[in-house]
């Protein structure tokens, strides 16, 4: 108990009532400083601490805080009005509400804010209408003073009240009267001159606060319209309109050099604050590009369990003062104290921030015009399905594709998923009309729906997942397992269900050390040292490796994977031709229908692996000669050989109609690409005939965007002007940027960025994917979607936040700050 930082409860609570106690005793300031005695307004959620200069309600449950910073921060700050208590000083105007000089007015040092001001504590006193301002009050008549007349002077809307009728003719007050004309011919505007919207006369500023005498201007409101220029500028010119004017202009500097102290003191304590916060940014820019989880067990520092929030700002600490000092001081000083350190300010710093990023690429967006947008989902670790939301657009000399959120969906179906983007859209104002290319289902997920098809491939999948879980699971496992592949070899330890590519280097891995794995999982059954769990669970295994399907499978997937993936890196080469791409997809086709026939080839090859097994439901004496014998002779013994045609017919045959079908969506939509942008990248050999074919095809797409005739023209011209050496749609379009050709070859220039913004190759939404299971990991599953959404995106576009400079975030922050502190 005597150990803690921060005061209890009762001890608050004692400590305030003793504060409200301290304040009774003393006289209101106001005593002193007014003249004539007016009503001294308390508010009532400020109340006095004879010692402090601070005191609010917040601050008041950790006083010595406060204190300690203030002083800390401007000593110069001391000298305040509290020891000039001079009559002149009521023209102090917030001096008078509160008996202690708190600066409120200085935080309204631009007078344009009557709009806050009706809630402060004077709420009598700044009526607008100077029609209203008999007998003024001390404390109105210090505001007006100090605030000036730009907020009463009511000339900005309509004059409907000042209708009078003169020689049976309706007149209004002009909006010129509150204009002067010089000799020179130049206009300064009369500040002084006042409207009064209930009695649609007008008075003047400084004689209706400061004149003994009866007039227009100051007592009834002046209305003569018809005269009005004249009046008004002789009133103007006369010599208690002069005096009043002096009157004010002095008791004005009076007020104006407290004001110039409160605000100075606000400034430098924005300063601090601000200074505070460029370190919080700097650490939470820093452990959210890397995607590197930020609480730790607690929040206190000196802690090791801390976690890496405050573990850096320690680190950073040891090497700067500033920090050191402000970390010394209100490092563990407790709930409700404001430190800027805590974790709710972390976090609210990580929303902030990411959706700063989050606008800046939505900007940049918009600026580039085209985009298109890719949806995919993947589970996250507390099974809820995240869509991926990416969008690529060409971003000043080449395209880029940027992740935008992930959105938890309940279901798969296209409206869904429609919903879902539209609404985002919707939200973020950007236009569904300026969408070229729209991509539902990636390439890195084909081979997981194909894999998902029938229930044998399911099995083959899982079977591979719970072979490397099974070894990755103990350093000893693993170490077996590497002492009998061999140390050159390639081990896939995590079996990723988003990269495909970890997929097909876990099966050729499977696939070319079958025997040595199966004879690390033997040695593990043998040893004794091991538990019974893990003997099972090798057995299990190992059973399985057994089975004709799981080799078959080995041998069949391994191949398929092999070509996908070689394919699909192609397919994300950034500098795609897409002639190219349409040409491998259209092999990879070729291949993957061949194997239609190459069943039995792989069977044999099975067999080879695993000589004396067959099909599970085979009976074991079947399967001896049947297969063979059913393939070259027929009918006659087909009961027998039913393991092997249920296979082929249930399990082979399924995965490769599935990967045709897949293949031929994908490639017949880059046949399409090809057909309508690809005569660009072949513009130096087409002959004009054709060219004019393309073009009009290609106006006829996108007949918003594109004009033929000009596009024909421009083309006709752009492939003399295109050099030999450049080929692809990116370089072209650079060319372009860089010689500054937009403006005259506009068309082609729409074109290509229409074609750049397609999501061509798709590489971003896995990297998305990889970046979700980073930050949402075992020990952060119960995170919520919004921080979720704001940690992924600095961490996957990291190269935006990190060009983003975060001062107006800052400073926005750190003056709401330091305006509570005195509210
Ligand atoms: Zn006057």
């Amino acid at each position: 108990m005597s150990n803690r930082t921060y005061q209890s409860g009762a001890a608050k609570r004692k400590k305030a009532a003793k504060a409200k106690e301290d304040i009774s005793k003393y006289l209101p300031l106001t005593s002193f400083l007014l003249v004539q005695k007016s009503k001294p307004v308390v508010s009532e959620d400020v109340f006095l601490c004879p010692t402090s200069n601070f005191v609010s309600i917040d601050s008041a449950l950790l006083p010595n805080e406060t204190l300690e910073i203030q002083q800390e921060l401007e000593p110069e700050q001391e000298p305040e009005p509290e020891q000039e208590p001079e009559p002149e000083q009521e023209s102090e105007p917030a001096q008078v509400p509160e008996p202690v000089q708190e600066p409120e007015p200085a935080q309204e040092p631009e007078s344009n804010q009557i709009k806050t001001y009706p809630n402060a504590t004077t709420k009598t006193t700044q009526e607008t209408d100077p029609a209203l301002w008999h007998q003024l009050s001390q404390e109105a008549q210090s505001f007006w003073i100090s605030n000036g007349p730009s907020m009463c002077q009511n000339n900005d809307g309509s004059f409907k009240n000042s209708e009078r009728l003169s020689c049976g003719q309706k007149r209004y007050l002009s909006k010129s009267c509150f204009r002067r004309e010089l000799h020179n011919g130049e206009f300064v505007n009369r500040e002084w001159l006042l409207y009064s919207p209930s009695t649609g006369s007008v008075f003047c500023f400084a004689c209706t606060l400061f004149s003994s005498k009866h007039s227009n201007f100051s007592t009834t409101g002046f209305d003569d319209w018809k005269n009005a220029l004249k009046c008004i500028s002789g009133h103007e010119n006369g010599s208690e309109h002069h005096k009043n004017m002096l009157t004010y202009s002095s008791r004005q500097r009076e007020s104006g050099q407290l004001d110039s102290v409160l605000i100075k003191q606000l400034h430098n304590e924005q300063l601090y604050w601000q200074n505070v916060l460029k370190r919080i940014v700097a650490v939470v820019k820093f452990l959210s590009s890397r995607g590197l989880p930020f609480r730790g067990n607690n929040e206190t520092i000196g802690s090791e369990q801390n976690g890496n929030y405050f573990g850096t700002l320690e680190l950073l600490s040891q090497f700067d003062p500033f920090l050191h000092e402000h970390m010394k001081k209100h490092g563990n000083s407790g709930k409700g104290n404001t430190s800027y350190l805590s974790a709710n300010i972390c976090e609210e710093f990580i929303c902030l921030m990411g959706n700063k990023v989050l606008s800046e690429i939505i900007s940049e967006l918009k600026k580039a015009k085209y985009y298109s947008i890719s949806v995919d989902s993947t589970p996250d670790l507390s099974h809820v399905d995240q869509l991926t939301f990416t969008v690529r657009y060409v971003k000043d000399l080449a395209p880029v594709e940027r992740f935008l959120q992930f959105v938890p969906i309940q279901g798969h179906g296209a409206e869904h998923l429609e919903t879902v983007v539209l609404n985002f859209l919707q939200e973020n104002e950007i236009s569904i009309s300026d969408c070229r290319g729209q991509s539902y289902d990636n390439a890195s997920n084909m081979a997981g729906h194909v894999a998902g098809c029938c229930l044998e491939a399911i099995i083959f999948f899982d079977f591979v997942q719970c072979l490397y879980n099974f070894f990755s699971a103990s350093t000893h496992r693993w170490q077996v397992l590497l002492s009998f592949v061999g140390k050159g070899k390639k081990i896939v330890k995590q079996l990723s269900g988003t990269r495909w590519s970890a997929r097909a280097d876990a099966v050729t891995c499977l696939h070319d050390s079958y025997d040595e794995i199966k004879k690390a999982l033997e040695f593990l059954i043998k040893d004794i040292s091991q538990p019974k769990e893990t003997q099972n669970d090798a057995q299990n295994l190992i059973t399985k490796m057994n089975t004709f399907e799981i080799v078959f499978l080995t041998i069949f997937w391994n191949d398929i994977l092999c070509h996908f993936n070689e394919t699909s890196k192609i397919l994300q080469k950034e500098n795609l031709y897409l002639d190219v791409a349409v040409r491998i997809l259209k092999s990879l086709l070729h291949f993957i229908k061949d194997l239609r026939s190459q069943f039995e080839n792989y069977q044999e090859k099975a067999k080879i692996l695993l000589p004396n097994t067959d099909y599970r439901d085979s009976s074991k004496r079947a399967k001896k000669r049947s297969r063979r014998m059913a393939f070259f002779d027929g009918e006659a013994e087909e009961l027998e050989f039913q393991g092997s045609y249920k296979f082929k017919i249930e399990t082979y045959l399924p995965v490769i109609d599935s990967l045709t079908s897949n293949l031929e969506k994908r490639t017949s939509a880059y046949e399409k690409i090809n057909d309508n942008f690809g005569f660009l990248v072949n513009i130096q050999t087409i002959a004009n005939v054709e060219l004019k074919d393309h073009c009009s095809n290609l106006a006829q797409i996108y007949k918003k965007d594109i004009n033929e005739n000009e596009l024909f023209f421009e083309c006709q011209q752009f492939k003399y002007y295109i050099s030999k050496d450049e080929h692809s749609f990116t370089e072209f379009y650079s060319t372009l940027k860089r010689d500054h050709l937009e403006s005259t070859f506009p068309n082609i220039e729409i074109s290509l960025r229409i074609f750049l913004s397609m999501m061509v190759s798709n590489c971003t939404g896995e990297r998305s994917f990889s970046k979700l299971k980073l930050i949402k990991n075992e020990l952060r599953s119960t995170m919520l979607q919004e921080r979720l959404n704001c940690l992924s995106l600095m961490s996957i576009e990291s190269d935006v936040l990190l060009t983003i400079d975060f001062d107006d975030v800052i400073k926005e922050f750190s003056r709401k700050k330091s305006r509570k502190r005195h509210m």
